[in-house]
Protein backbone atom coordinates (compact mmCIF):
# COMPACT_ATOMS: atom_id res chain seq x y z
CA UNK A 1 0.00 0.00 0.00
CA UNK A 2 2.83 2.48 0.87
CA UNK A 3 4.61 1.26 -2.07
CA UNK A 4 1.79 1.74 -4.30
CA UNK A 5 1.02 5.12 -2.77
CA UNK A 6 4.91 6.16 -2.80
CA UNK A 7 5.31 4.93 -6.42
CA UNK A 8 3.21 8.17 -7.82
CA UNK A 9 4.72 10.55 -5.16
CA UNK A 10 8.20 9.48 -6.68
CA UNK A 11 7.14 9.80 -10.30
CA UNK A 12 5.09 13.07 -10.13
CA UNK A 13 8.42 14.40 -8.66
CA UNK A 14 10.47 13.50 -11.22
CA UNK A 15 7.77 14.45 -13.65
CA UNK A 16 7.89 18.42 -12.21
CA UNK A 17 11.41 17.94 -12.61
CA UNK A 18 11.57 17.02 -16.05
CA UNK A 19 8.89 19.86 -16.78
CA UNK A 20 10.62 22.24 -15.01
CA UNK A 21 14.13 21.28 -16.96
CA UNK A 22 12.24 21.43 -19.75
CA UNK A 23 10.35 24.63 -19.17
CA UNK A 24 13.86 26.62 -17.98
CA UNK A 25 14.74 27.70 -21.88
CA UNK A 26 11.17 28.77 -22.23
CA UNK A 27 11.09 30.83 -18.91
CA UNK A 28 14.46 32.48 -19.69
CA UNK A 29 13.05 33.72 -23.01
CA UNK A 30 9.60 34.72 -21.35
CA UNK A 31 11.09 38.60 -20.97
CA UNK A 32 9.15 41.71 -22.06
CA UNK A 33 10.34 41.60 -24.70
CA UNK A 34 8.94 38.28 -26.10
CA UNK A 35 5.35 39.85 -26.67
CA UNK A 36 6.90 42.46 -29.11
CA UNK A 37 8.55 39.38 -31.20
CA UNK A 38 5.59 37.50 -31.16
CA UNK A 39 2.73 40.27 -32.37
CA UNK A 40 2.27 39.16 -35.79
CA UNK A 41 1.50 42.85 -37.48
CA UNK A 42 2.16 46.52 -37.78
CA UNK A 43 -0.31 48.68 -35.93
CA UNK A 44 -2.63 50.34 -38.65
CA UNK A 45 -1.95 54.54 -39.19
CA UNK A 46 0.57 56.60 -39.89
CA UNK A 47 4.24 55.49 -39.44
CA UNK A 48 5.04 56.74 -35.77
CA UNK A 49 9.01 56.18 -34.39
CA UNK A 50 8.64 56.71 -30.50
CA UNK A 51 11.78 56.62 -28.60
CA UNK A 52 15.44 55.52 -28.86
CA UNK A 53 16.80 52.46 -31.53
CA UNK A 54 17.80 50.95 -27.83
CA UNK A 55 14.54 51.89 -26.10
CA UNK A 56 11.38 52.37 -28.50
CA UNK A 57 9.10 51.02 -30.54
CA UNK A 58 7.16 51.78 -34.23
CA UNK A 59 3.50 52.57 -35.24
CA UNK A 60 2.49 51.90 -38.94
CA UNK A 61 5.55 49.99 -39.67
CA UNK A 62 6.00 48.62 -43.43
CA UNK A 63 7.77 45.35 -44.57
CA UNK A 64 10.39 45.01 -47.15
CA UNK A 65 9.62 42.71 -49.94
CA UNK A 66 11.88 39.72 -49.77
CA UNK A 67 13.33 40.58 -53.38
CA UNK A 68 13.89 43.46 -54.69
CA UNK A 69 16.70 44.75 -57.85
CA UNK A 70 19.84 44.40 -56.19
CA UNK A 71 19.08 42.61 -52.53
CA UNK A 72 17.40 39.50 -51.17
CA UNK A 73 16.42 39.61 -47.29
CA UNK A 74 17.56 36.45 -45.35
CA UNK A 75 16.38 34.42 -42.61
CA UNK A 76 12.92 35.55 -43.08
CA UNK A 77 11.35 32.91 -40.02
CA UNK A 78 12.75 35.91 -37.60
CA UNK A 79 10.48 38.30 -39.21
CA UNK A 80 12.35 41.03 -38.61
CA UNK A 81 12.05 42.34 -41.92
CA UNK A 82 9.79 45.37 -41.34
CA UNK A 83 10.69 49.01 -40.29
CA UNK A 84 9.90 53.14 -40.92
CA UNK A 85 8.94 53.60 -44.09
CA UNK A 86 11.96 55.84 -44.86
CA UNK A 87 14.30 52.49 -43.84
CA UNK A 88 12.58 50.15 -46.88
CA UNK A 89 12.51 53.02 -48.87
CA UNK A 90 16.31 53.69 -48.20
CA UNK A 91 17.26 49.81 -48.64
CA UNK A 92 15.74 50.00 -51.95
CA UNK A 93 16.89 52.64 -53.40
CA UNK A 94 20.39 51.41 -52.00
CA UNK A 95 20.11 48.39 -53.96
CA UNK A 96 19.22 50.03 -56.99
CA UNK A 97 22.11 52.10 -56.23
CA UNK A 98 24.45 49.55 -55.99
CA UNK A 99 23.05 47.23 -59.21
CA UNK A 100 23.60 50.41 -61.11
CA UNK A 101 27.51 50.60 -59.58
CA UNK A 102 27.65 46.54 -61.23
CA UNK A 103 27.70 45.28 -57.29
CA UNK A 104 26.06 41.64 -57.18
CA UNK A 105 22.94 41.62 -54.82
CA UNK A 106 23.14 42.16 -51.31
CA UNK A 107 21.86 39.88 -48.48
CA UNK A 108 19.64 41.89 -45.79
CA UNK A 109 19.20 40.83 -42.76
CA UNK A 110 17.61 42.28 -39.31
CA UNK A 111 15.34 45.64 -39.62
CA UNK A 112 12.94 45.39 -36.97
CA UNK A 113 9.82 43.52 -35.63
CA UNK A 114 6.31 44.85 -37.10
CA UNK A 115 5.90 47.12 -34.16
CA UNK A 116 9.42 47.34 -33.26
CA UNK A 117 9.91 46.86 -29.58
CA UNK A 118 13.02 45.16 -27.83
CA UNK A 119 14.06 41.89 -29.61
CA UNK A 120 14.40 38.55 -27.55
CA UNK A 121 17.97 38.16 -28.92
CA UNK A 122 20.64 39.58 -31.07
CA UNK A 123 20.48 43.47 -30.70
CA UNK A 124 20.13 46.25 -28.40
CA UNK A 125 18.82 48.62 -31.15
CA UNK A 126 16.55 48.01 -33.86
CA UNK A 127 13.97 49.11 -32.16
CA UNK A 128 12.32 51.57 -33.93
CA UNK A 129 12.62 50.79 -37.61
CA UNK A 130 15.48 53.11 -38.65
CA UNK A 131 18.26 50.09 -37.90
CA UNK A 132 19.25 47.44 -40.80
CA UNK A 133 21.70 45.05 -41.30
CA UNK A 134 23.52 44.90 -44.85
CA UNK A 135 25.57 41.84 -45.29
CA UNK A 136 28.90 42.43 -46.89
CA UNK A 137 28.87 39.33 -49.00
CA UNK A 138 28.71 40.49 -52.18
CA UNK A 139 29.73 37.39 -54.22
CA UNK A 140 27.06 36.58 -57.05
CA UNK A 141 24.36 34.70 -55.88
CA UNK A 142 21.22 33.29 -56.71
CA UNK A 143 17.88 34.09 -56.19
CA UNK A 144 17.31 31.57 -53.21
CA UNK A 145 13.94 29.90 -52.20
CA UNK A 146 13.20 30.94 -48.56
CA UNK A 147 14.11 28.25 -46.83
CA UNK A 148 17.50 28.64 -48.18
CA UNK A 149 17.58 31.94 -46.83
CA UNK A 150 18.05 30.81 -43.38
CA UNK A 151 21.83 29.80 -43.49
CA UNK A 152 23.99 31.06 -46.11
CA UNK A 153 27.52 32.31 -46.01
CA UNK A 154 28.30 35.41 -43.95
CA UNK A 155 31.87 35.34 -44.43
CA UNK A 156 34.31 37.72 -41.95
CA UNK A 157 35.97 40.66 -43.86
CA UNK A 158 38.62 39.69 -41.35
CA UNK A 159 41.75 37.75 -40.90
CA UNK A 160 42.15 35.27 -37.85
CA UNK A 161 42.90 37.52 -35.04
CA UNK A 162 40.42 40.35 -35.59
CA UNK A 163 43.01 42.91 -36.04
CA UNK A 164 43.05 43.49 -39.64
CA UNK A 165 40.89 43.17 -42.66
CA UNK A 166 41.25 39.94 -45.16
CA UNK A 167 41.78 41.97 -48.57
CA UNK A 168 40.91 38.56 -50.24
CA UNK A 169 37.00 39.28 -49.01
CA UNK A 170 37.17 43.04 -48.09
CA UNK A 171 37.83 45.23 -51.00
CA UNK A 172 36.25 47.56 -53.92
CA UNK A 173 33.09 46.47 -53.80
CA UNK A 174 32.80 46.56 -50.13
CA UNK A 175 34.00 50.14 -49.99
CA UNK A 176 31.59 51.22 -52.75
CA UNK A 177 28.41 50.07 -50.69
CA UNK A 178 29.41 51.68 -47.67
CA UNK A 179 30.26 54.92 -50.21
CA UNK A 180 26.84 54.66 -51.35
CA UNK A 181 25.18 53.95 -48.03
CA UNK A 182 26.83 56.48 -46.08
CA UNK A 183 26.04 59.45 -49.06
CA UNK A 184 22.33 58.41 -48.81
CA UNK A 185 20.64 61.50 -47.16
CA UNK A 186 18.39 59.51 -44.84
CA UNK A 187 21.95 57.86 -42.93
CA UNK A 188 22.50 59.49 -39.44
CA UNK A 189 25.80 57.01 -39.21
CA UNK A 190 27.20 53.55 -40.48
CA UNK A 191 28.66 50.84 -37.47
CA UNK A 192 31.39 48.30 -38.97
CA UNK A 193 34.23 46.39 -37.01
CA UNK A 194 37.22 48.98 -35.78
CA UNK A 195 39.45 47.09 -37.87
CA UNK A 196 37.35 47.91 -41.17
CA UNK A 197 37.14 51.49 -40.58
CA UNK A 198 40.94 51.96 -39.77
CA UNK A 199 41.28 50.12 -43.45
CA UNK A 200 39.23 52.95 -44.88
CA UNK A 201 41.11 55.51 -43.16
CA UNK A 202 44.17 53.88 -44.57
CA UNK A 203 42.52 54.45 -48.11
CA UNK A 204 42.38 50.59 -48.53
CA UNK A 205 40.57 50.00 -51.90
CA UNK A 206 40.30 54.09 -52.70
CA UNK A 207 38.77 54.55 -49.83
CA UNK A 208 39.95 57.64 -49.44
CA UNK A 209 39.96 59.09 -53.20
CA UNK A 210 38.37 61.68 -54.08
CA UNK A 211 37.99 63.05 -50.24
CA UNK A 212 37.30 61.67 -46.66
CA UNK A 213 33.88 63.36 -45.89
CA UNK A 214 31.93 60.39 -46.59
CA UNK A 215 34.35 58.58 -43.63
CA UNK A 216 33.12 60.27 -40.61
CA UNK A 217 29.52 58.38 -41.05
CA UNK A 218 31.37 55.33 -40.21
CA UNK A 219 31.71 54.37 -36.85
CA UNK A 220 33.83 51.67 -35.27
CA UNK A 221 31.74 49.03 -32.97
CA UNK A 222 31.79 45.88 -31.68
CA UNK A 223 31.35 42.97 -34.15
CA UNK A 224 29.92 44.11 -37.54
CA UNK A 225 32.75 42.81 -39.48
CA UNK A 226 30.43 40.32 -41.40
CA UNK A 227 27.82 43.28 -41.84
CA UNK A 228 27.54 46.57 -41.55
CA UNK A 229 24.58 48.24 -39.77
CA UNK A 230 22.93 51.46 -41.08
CA UNK A 231 20.84 53.73 -38.66
CA UNK A 232 18.56 56.33 -40.30
CA UNK A 233 18.01 60.13 -38.68
CA UNK A 234 14.86 60.58 -37.03
CA UNK A 235 11.96 60.75 -39.73
CA UNK A 236 9.79 64.04 -40.33
CA UNK A 237 6.58 63.59 -38.76
CA UNK A 238 8.08 61.61 -35.44
CA UNK A 239 8.22 63.84 -32.71
CA UNK A 240 8.96 61.62 -30.09
CA UNK A 241 11.58 60.21 -32.10
CA UNK A 242 15.21 60.39 -29.99
CA UNK A 243 17.66 61.67 -31.82
CA UNK A 244 21.07 60.24 -31.50
CA UNK A 245 24.19 62.74 -30.08
CA UNK A 246 25.70 64.15 -33.59
CA UNK A 247 28.52 62.87 -34.92
CA UNK A 248 31.92 64.71 -33.95
CA UNK A 249 33.29 66.72 -36.42
CA UNK A 250 36.14 65.35 -38.45
CA UNK A 251 36.56 61.63 -40.24
CA UNK A 252 36.71 59.90 -37.23
CA UNK A 253 40.15 58.18 -38.09
CA UNK A 254 41.57 59.84 -34.18
CA UNK A 255 41.66 59.37 -31.06
CA UNK A 256 38.49 57.53 -30.81
CA UNK A 257 39.39 54.84 -33.36
CA UNK A 258 42.94 54.35 -31.48
CA UNK A 259 41.04 53.63 -28.33
CA UNK A 260 38.54 51.14 -30.14
CA UNK A 261 41.77 49.40 -31.81
CA UNK A 262 43.40 49.30 -28.32
CA UNK A 263 40.68 47.08 -27.45
CA UNK A 264 40.84 43.38 -27.18
CA UNK A 265 37.80 42.11 -28.99
CA UNK A 266 35.39 40.09 -27.37
CA UNK A 267 35.89 36.03 -28.09
CA UNK A 268 33.11 35.98 -30.41
CA UNK A 269 33.23 39.59 -32.41
CA UNK A 270 29.44 39.73 -32.59
CA UNK A 271 28.58 40.25 -28.75
CA UNK A 272 28.84 43.80 -27.68
CA UNK A 273 28.77 44.41 -24.04
CA UNK A 274 24.91 44.95 -23.55
CA UNK A 275 23.74 47.70 -20.63
CA UNK A 276 20.47 46.74 -18.94
CA UNK A 277 17.53 47.25 -21.33
CA UNK A 278 15.72 50.71 -20.54
CA UNK A 279 12.24 51.47 -19.68
CA UNK A 280 10.44 51.40 -22.93
CA UNK A 281 8.57 54.86 -23.47
CA UNK A 282 4.63 54.38 -22.01
CA UNK A 283 3.10 55.47 -25.86
CA UNK A 284 4.49 52.22 -26.42
CA UNK A 285 2.33 50.57 -24.78
CA UNK A 286 -0.87 51.91 -27.03
CA UNK A 287 1.47 50.51 -29.99
CA UNK A 288 1.31 47.55 -28.61
CA UNK A 289 -2.13 47.51 -27.62
CA UNK A 290 -3.70 49.10 -30.88
CA UNK A 291 -5.30 47.23 -33.71
CA UNK A 292 -3.21 45.47 -36.83
CA UNK A 293 -2.81 47.19 -40.01
ZN1 LIG B 1 22.50 45.78 -36.56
Amino acid sequence: MMQRAMLPAISTRLLSTALLLLLIPAIALAEPSTEWSLVPAPSAGPARVIGGVAHGCLAGAVRLPDDGPGYQVIRLSRRRDFGHPDLVAFVARLARQAQAAGLAPFYVGDMAQPRGGPLPFGHASHQTGLDVDIWFNLDPKPPLPPAARENVALPSMLRAGLRDIDRRRFGPRQVTLLRLAAADPAVDRIFVNAAIKDALCRGVAGAASGGRDWLRRIRPWWGHDEHFHVRLNCPANSPDCATQAPLPPGDGCDATLAWWRAQKPPLHAAVAPRPPAPKLPAACSAILAAPPA
